[in-house]
Parts: C-alpha cells; structure tokens; sequence
C-alpha cells in the first residue's frame, strides 16, 4: 500500500495551483486539488479575464464619440449594465468549466471544499475528511485589503463586489492609486460614471516610472475623472442608497458606490501553517520560499500570490510550472523574476518592462533617456485630445535597452512584443537596425535617434 493517499495535494484551484496540479499528473503524480470558491481563481473569476472584459466594453464609449470624425453618424444609443454583467458572467462559468475540464483531464481529481494543513503531511478537508500527501502545494491566492478599520467600512466594496453590481452607480469614489483603482476608474468612467479618485500620496502609480505617472494621470484627468491626491477616506457615511465619504483633508464627496482598492495581502490566515511548521517571510507577510518556491518545510512548496512576489498571473502560472518539473519532473526549474513585463489597463493603458529611469540612474552611471510624447494618428480625425508617451531608457555605457515604457492604444500588446528584445538584452542599436512599420505608434520605438536626456553620475570624491 502507497505510503501516503497522494504525492501531490494542492490547496487552491487557481492560476498557480492548476498549472502546478496538470504538470504534476502528466508527470505521473498522483494528485488531489482542493478549491473552496470556484476553479480557475482570482484572475479567472474575479480578476484578470472580467477586468479585461469590462475594460473592453467601456472602450466602445470613445469609439462612438470618436467615429464621428470619420463620417460615421451614430444614432441614439444605450448601454444595459446587466447585459454586460449577465454575459460576463456567461463567459465566466464557460471557462470555469475549461478548467475543471482540463484539470480532470490531466488525471488529478478535485475536491470542491476548503483544506487546511494538520501537520506536514496531513490535510483536513472542510468535510471532515482527512487525506495524507507526499508533497503539498499552497497555492491559496490573495485577497482585497480592506486598510485602516474606517467607520462605516461596512459600506465600501472591492473588486470582489465590483463585479457583481446590480446597477451602474452614476457616481463613485475609488481609494487608491495602483492597478485595480485605475482599472476600475478607466472601466466607470467609460460606462457613463462619474469618478473620482482618492489617492494617499503625491501621484497614482507610484513605482512606475515618473513620466508615465504624469502622463496617465493628465490624460485621465482629461477624461473627465477626478483625481484628489494627498488624502484618504477618513470615513463613509449611508444615507438611503446614498454614500458620504469624508476625506482626511476635511472635505467630503456624495456617491453612489464606495470602493477601496488599496491592495492585497496573501492568504495565509487559518490555513493550519503553524501546525505543519510553515514560515512567514517577515518582509511581506507571505509564505517564505526558496527560489524553487520551497517553503522552510522540505515537502511543502507554495506559488503565487500566497508568496506576495510578483502578484501576476503569468508569474504564478510559471512558478507553478516550474515547481511541478522541480518535484516531479526531476529537471530544477527556479524562476526568473526579472524583467517581467506588466501592464496596467488603466484608460489611456499603460504597458512597461525593465527599468523605470528613477531605477536605472540609481544602477548606472551613464543613462540615455529617449522620450516621445506625440498625438497619435486617429486623434487627428477624431479630434480627441489624447497623446501617446513612449520612453526607452538605454545603459550609456553598454546600449542596452533596460527599460521601455508606453501609455496610450495597446500598450499593453506592444509592451508583450518589445518585453522579447528587452529579456534578450537588445541594445538601442539593435532597435535602431529594425526598420519601422508605418504607419504605427510603436514605429517610434525604432526611429528616435537622439537622447532627450543623458544622465552621467559624476565619481565619487
Ligand atoms: P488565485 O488565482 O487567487 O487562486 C487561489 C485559489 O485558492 C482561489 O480560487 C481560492 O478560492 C482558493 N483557496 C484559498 N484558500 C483555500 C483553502 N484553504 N482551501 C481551498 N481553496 C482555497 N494579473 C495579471 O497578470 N493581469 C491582470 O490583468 C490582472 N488583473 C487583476 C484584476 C483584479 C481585479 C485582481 C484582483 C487581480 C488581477 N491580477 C492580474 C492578479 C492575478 O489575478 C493573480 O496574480 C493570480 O490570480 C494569482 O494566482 P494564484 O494561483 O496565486 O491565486
Ligand atoms: P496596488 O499595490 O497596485 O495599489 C494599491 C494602492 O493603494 C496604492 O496606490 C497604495 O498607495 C494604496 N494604498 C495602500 N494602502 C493604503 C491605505 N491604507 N490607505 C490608502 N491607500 C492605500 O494594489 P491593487 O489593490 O491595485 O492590486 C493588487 C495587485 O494585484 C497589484 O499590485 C498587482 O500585482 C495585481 N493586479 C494586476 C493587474 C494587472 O496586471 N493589470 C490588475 C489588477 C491587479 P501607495 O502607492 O502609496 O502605497
């Protein structure tokens, strides 16, 4: 009789865990996943794919507007915020399914219920069962911050929620300045909202680099949303369907939806860790790994968003992977986490990978900075007041291209094709030797010949 009741159990159904559980068994694993919510995860059912269909529909609002340039004469039109929310919810529960599918296909089985560590080798399910696991794979995701207690929290939704709402608010106020409070700002505005933005610090994006900060926050704000910088939601107030929020600076804002996005934290609560003798990285409060995602017990690895690395899908996807032929394909896979390409789809979007110019000119004497901010071919029909921003930023000493950086149409699809040329370590000349596609926005990413800056760090004393 086998020793243990699998080889491999995985807590979470998600991005990570999935790839990490379908490896495994074309490996010949046995394996079990267990997912208390619904498979497919964050990215799947409450991130990623509605997010980019949501972003997608409120793009045609500019369509419309901007289609008039070009002949076009569009009639009265309308939009139903539960057409749009009853058909992503279609698409949702489709590719739910593909992924029970899938996972089932690869041989490992799932058990649709919660599991927790008991000790190193032993889960309990929430059924009460008990199964014991040669390895175990935590793969438990991540979930919204709800920030400092403020009174009336109870009143302020998430992402989670945002997805789910019965109706379109006509005004709501959105507390954070990363990914998820821009996303959602870009997708409100876009449906018909009125938005406002709360941000703690001096400018949204902070990390990114300082001219795609300027520069997103100047064409949103042209769109008509209301950036407050330099404060914070100190309370929210209902009053019938109404919101207060009342802002640190004293002043205070009606709406009809408050919404915090204000990050995430890994799940690590509840999940028995203790018991099986599993660190927390004191840096971040995730789950302490080594480069191949082992955690500070031999048999126990965890990926993803639990580990609060890199909080990306195509990240716990590869560490999933990598984990997988680690363990059970016999080839040590650690994953490389530098250059990794992101985007924010935010409206106008912004695309980026390698180094902002704040991080190269603190890392390299000599930094070459070539910048374009330019109104991009359909504005001058359309007649709206949009400007693209594409930034390259090159070691002076070697040519290399360490970083590039776009707002505007699709840069999220550019930043995909150049995240190749910059993960090889092309160089400025590389790029200069590519003849351009015209006409294209991302044509000026080959012809800008001369450096708008040139950064010399002068030798120490
Ligand atoms: P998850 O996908 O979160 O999966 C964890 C799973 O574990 C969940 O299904 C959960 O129910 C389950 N679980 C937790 N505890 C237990 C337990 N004890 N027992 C059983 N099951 C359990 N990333 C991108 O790359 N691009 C994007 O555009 C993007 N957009 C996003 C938009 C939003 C609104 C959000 C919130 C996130 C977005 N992300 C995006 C981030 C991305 O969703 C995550 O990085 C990714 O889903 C992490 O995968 P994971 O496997 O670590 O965890
Ligand atoms: P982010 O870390 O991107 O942004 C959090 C924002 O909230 C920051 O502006 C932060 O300010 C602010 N904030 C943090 N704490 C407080 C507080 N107590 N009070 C007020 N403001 C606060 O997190 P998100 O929630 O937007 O998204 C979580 C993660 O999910 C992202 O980091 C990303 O990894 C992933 N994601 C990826 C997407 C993509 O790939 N397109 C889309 C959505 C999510 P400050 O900057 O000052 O710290």
């Amino acid at each position: 009789m086998a020793e243990f009741d699998v080889d491999l159990f995985v807590i979470g159904g998600g991005s990570g865990g999935v790839r990490a559980a379908r490896i495994a068994a074309n490996y010949g694993a046995r394996v079990m996943v267990a997912e208390e919510y619904r498979m497919g995860g964050t990215c799947v059912i409450r991130g990623c794919v509605p997010k980019k269909l949501f972003v997608i529909g409120s793009h045609v609002h500019d369509e419309i507007e901007d289609a008039a340039g070009f002949g076009w004469r569009i009639g009265q039109v309308s939009f139903d915020w539960a057409t749009l929310v009853a058909n992503k919810d279609k698409e949702i529960a489709r590719l739910e399914a593909a992924y029970t599918t899938n996972v089932e296909k690869s041989g490992a089985k799932i058990v649709k219920t919660r599991a927790v560590l008991e000790d190193a080798h032993t889960l309990r399910l929430a059924t009460g069962e008990k199964v014991t696991a040669k390895y175990i794979l935590i793969a438990t995701g991540g979930a919204p911050n709800h920030g400092p207690a403020v009174p009336g929290i109870e009143h302020v939704i998430s992402s989670n929620e945002a997805f789910h709402l019965k109706e379109l608010p006509k005004r709501i106020v959105i507390q954070g300045g990363g990914y998820i409070a821009l996303e959602f700002a870009g997708i409100f505005n876009g449906y018909g909202s009125d938005v406002t933005v709360i941000y703690r610090g001096d400018n949204i994006l902070r990390g990114f680099d300082e001219d795609v900060r300027k520069h997103v926050r100047a064409e949103m704000e042209k769109k008509g949303i209301t950036i407050i910088t330099g404060c914070t939601v100190a309370k929210v107030d209902k009053h019938g369907r109404d919101f207060t929020a009342h802002l640190s600076s004293g002043s205070s804002i009606g709406s009809d939806q408050v919404m915090f996005a204000i990050g995430r934290h890994p799940n690590v609560g509840h999940l028995g860790l203790e018991a099986a003798g599993v660190a927390i990285n004191p840096a971040n409060g995730g789950i302490q790994v080594d480069a191949w995602s082992k955690t500070s017990v031999d048999n126990i690895y965890a990926v993803g968003d639990v580990t609060h690395r890199t909080n990306l899908t195509p990240v716990a996807i590869r560490e999933g992977h990598a984990f997988a032929d680690t363990v059970f394909g016999r080839r040590q896979v650690a994953v490389d986490h530098a250059t990794i390409p992101t985007a924010v789809f935010s409206q106008p979007e912004v695309g980026t990978v390698g180094l902002t110019e704040q991080e190269a000119r603190a890392q390299f004497s000599h930094v070459d900075i070539y910048k374009t901010d330019f109104r991009p071919i359909k504005a001058t029909m359309s007649g709206r007041d949009t400007r693209v921003l594409m930034k390259l930023v090159v070691d002076g000493v070697s040519d290399r291209v360490l970083g590039c950086h776009i707002v505007g149409d699709c840069a999220a699809e550019i930043t995909q094709a150049v995240a190749i040329a910059v993960k090889m370590k092309a160089t400025k000349a590389d790029f200069d030797a590519t003849v351009a596609l015209h006409p294209t926005a991302s044509e000026e990413l080959v012809t800008m010949r001369t450096p708008t800056a040139r950064h010399v760090r002068q030798a120490a004393e």
